[in-house]
């Protein structure tokens, strides 16, 4: 059988996968599949921790103090950013830059 595919890790995680089953079998198996697992876990909590309604006081603006400091490496581009997206409006990027963020650097 094939590894698990991402998506599939995914949807396993929030009980959506088709072949639950299956999967679970080949995590039971297969080390490289379950140590994945494990990163898509933490990765969708923290996710989970940024969507929650009320996050902690600055949690929001710190994190995207680190996105900027680990994603940007021209000054000049991240001020525009910074300016652009403004105290009220909420960035649509956040999420999007957080899950694939890990894969890209
Ligand atoms: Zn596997």
């Amino acid at each position: 059988m094939n590894h698990l595919s991402e998506e599939q890790i995914v949807l396993h995680y929030y009980g959506d996968a088709e072949n639950s089953g299956e999967i679970e079998r080949h995590l039971a198996g297969c080390s490289e599949c379950r140590a994945q697992f494990e990163q898509v876990q933490s990765l969708l909590k923290q996710i989970e921790l940024v969507e929650a309604p009320e996050p902690a006081a600055g949690f929001e603006e710190k994190t995207w103090l680190n996105l900027r400091q680990h994603c940007c490496d021209k000054p000049r581009r991240c001020q525009s950013t910074t300016r652009g997206s403004g105290s009220g409006g909420r960035p649509s990027g956040t999420l999007a830059d957080v899950a694939g963020g890990g894969n890209e650097h």
